[in-house]
């Protein structure tokens, strides 16, 4: 049986209505923060209730917000076809649509980790108060970080990206959705791959040559997820 991968990005949470770092405007929390501060592994530990109050919101955020048709048709492929789901989304859009074993390759918005003792435990959606939650294993406070990988961080996933990008061949689709091209090398993906090649962004991304695509279709991915759907099915079934 044929593979598939969907690798994704901000994009198609964007369509259930959580703000992106590089489309942010008026009261979205990125407007309100500085990226530079809150998600830099350079100075994190400096601004450490900084980085905690934006990452405490975010988590409020996306309690409050859906999977949408894009997240839902993504479970279904991984059901149909056991597609293997590859984000750099770190919120938990795909699991609550009904996908297991989601690769989050820069994180969780709902998980904590302790740089201390190396621990890595699940929060929720609650705010991270410093005042009085510390570590479960070690009781350390300092070193208690989001589980997110930072700017300027070590993403160790990023190696099964490699190599299950490699494990594809010429039968096999390689699906992007909404991923702008500034920090994983798409272009590069794409021209190098063996499998078929799908992009769905919202619209044309200056990063991203898609003459290196067989298939590219723009539009919002929750609106296009049956069109999607359509051209999945002409590849593999
Ligand atoms: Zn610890």
């Amino acid at each position: 049986m044929p593979q598939m991968i969907l690798l994704t990005g901000s994009g198609i949470s964007a369509d259930s209505g959580l703000d992106t770092f590089r489309s942010s405007g008026g009261q979205s929390l990125w407007a309100l923060y500085d990226a530079d501060v809150v998600c830099n592994y350079e100075v994190w530990e400096e601004n450490f209730e900084l980085v905690h109050e934006f990452y405490s919101k975010r988590r409020v955020e996306l309690a409050g917000v859906e999977p949408n048709a894009a997240h839902k048709m993504a479970a279904e492929w991984q059901k149909r076809y056991g597609a293997e789901l590859i984000t750099q989304n770190v919120d938990d859009l795909f699991e609550r649509a009904g996908a297991r074993d989601v690769v989050h390759v820069h994180g969780r918005l709902t998980g904590l980790r302790c740089l201390s003792c190396e621990a890595q435990w699940d929060w929720g959606y609650r705010p991270f108060n410093p005042a009085e939650h510390r570590c479960p294993c070690c009781g350390g406070l300092h070193e208690v970080k989001p589980d997110v990988v930072f700017f300027g961080e070590r993403a160790p996933l990023y190696q099964r990206l490699w190599e299950r990008l490699d494990s594809l061949s010429h039968e096999d689709l390689l699906m992007i959705i909404g991923t702008s091209g500034n920090v994983l090398p798409i272009a590069g993906i794409a021209r190098h791959t063996r499998a078929v090649t799908v992009l769905s962004n919202l619209e044309p991304e200056p990063t991203i040559p898609e003459n290196y695509f067989d298939h590219v279709i723009h539009g919002r991915a929750a609106e296009l997820a049956p069109r999607l759907d359509e051209l999945v099915k002409k590849i593999l079934d």
